[in-house]
């Protein structure tokens, strides 16, 4: 195994690359802030965290957002889902663990698909339990979450009273502002037909759960963390325009905020970093695998939500950059590995 120095160099070196403001949506602002509060890389925070699930232990993720949800709660984007099918894929490997997956119904199939293609065979929560006895097999597990709030809350306290998590993560999951509203980052209200996943995460920071949190805007779960960073420093950070009254951030906070230009270039980072603390190149999120998880979200309907269509740009960047950062993390791990 890797050096601590080493390890910690290599750590700051995935946090510049991912926090290049490529799309220049602020996110350096973002990233400056979270550097400040967490005092070393949120991406090795975040991998030490998630390395410190315990073997065999249990993982509550979620991602998925309703793109385009005035049209139809059907529709999700890009970003997210392939991050967060890697983050799972890399714990079931290095902690044998139970990940269950939550979000919309409606986007269930193409959220199972992307998993499906990281390498993660979806069963059902008693199936994962065998699995995790003899190792024989790995898994995901897909859950639908409430749209509604009563239904939101409920389920937070069963699922977690259930599931007794080790740790949550989110990737690029909306959480609502201080009104209540979910809004998208041009500042409109889009939570229609939205998994109110975020009331499960204010309740697992209630119970000291670990939360581990990735995005890219300012308007997802774990952004409470920075919140006056996003109300002076996003567009529409200070004030929306549903009429709300608020700004686009969201309330809910988190342990240790990953900010990246794209949240999935954050997860292909996190994933890097726990590569080097497991001595395991085969944790990594390569190129080769990123191109099967663009195709996979393309062949399952989920949208470039830049440019309002389906195709392999991810927030807008197009599919050789992905690629490249997918590269790049490899490249930086390397000396590690
Ligand atoms: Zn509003």
């Amino acid at each position: 195994m890797a050096d601590v120095e080493l390890i910690t160099r290599l750590d700051d070196r995935l946090d510049q690359l991912v926090n290049i403001d490529m799309g220049e949506r602020g996110v350096e602002h973002l990233f400056k802030a979270a550097r400040a509060i967490e005092g070393r890389s949120l991406v090795g925070a975040a991998a030490d965290a998630l390395m410190a699930v315990p073997e065999g232990g249990t993982a509550i993720l979620t991602t998925g957002s309703v793109s385009r949800a005035w049209i139809t709660p059907e529709l999700g984007e890009n970003d997210g889902p392939s991050g967060a099918a890697a983050i799972a894929r890399a714990l079931v490997m290095a902690r044998n663990a139970t990940c269950v997956m939550l979000c919309e119904e409606t986007l269930l199939p193409a959220i199972r698909n992307v998993c499906q293609s990281a390498g993660l065979f979806p069963v059902t929560l008693e199936q994962a339990a065998i699995a995790r006895r003899d190792k024989s097999l790995a898994t995901i597990v897909m859950l639908p979450y409430a749209v509604d709030d009563a239904g939101g809350q409920a389920q937070a306290i069963a699922l977690l009273d259930e599931l007794q998590p080790d740790l949550l993560f989110s990737t690029e999951r909306v959480g609502r502002n201080e009104y209540g509203v979910y809004h998208s980052m041009r500042g409109i209200d889009y939570g229609m037909g939205r998994a109110r996943v975020d009331l499960l995460f204010d309740e697992g920071l209630a119970r000291d759960i670990p939360v581990v949190a990735v995005g890219d805007g300012g308007n997802e779960i774990g952004m409470g963390k920075v919140v006056d960073h996003v109300k002076f420093n996003v567009p529409y950070g200070d004030q929306c325009k549903c009429g709300c009254g608020g700004g686009i951030g969201a309330v809910t906070g988190c342990d240790v905020l990953v900010t990246a230009a794209c949240s999935n270039w954050g997860c292909t980072a996190i994933v890097a970093a726990m590569a080097t603390r497991a001595g395991d190149a085969k944790l990594l999120h390569t190129p080769e695998r990123e191109a099967l998880l663009l195709d996979t979200m393309v062949a399952n309907g989920l949208i470039n939500s830049t440019h309002g269509i389906v195709d392999d740009s991810v927030d807008g960047f197009p599919r050789q950059s992905h690629l490249a950062v997918a590269e790049l993390c490899r490249t930086i791990v390397s000396r590690a590995l």
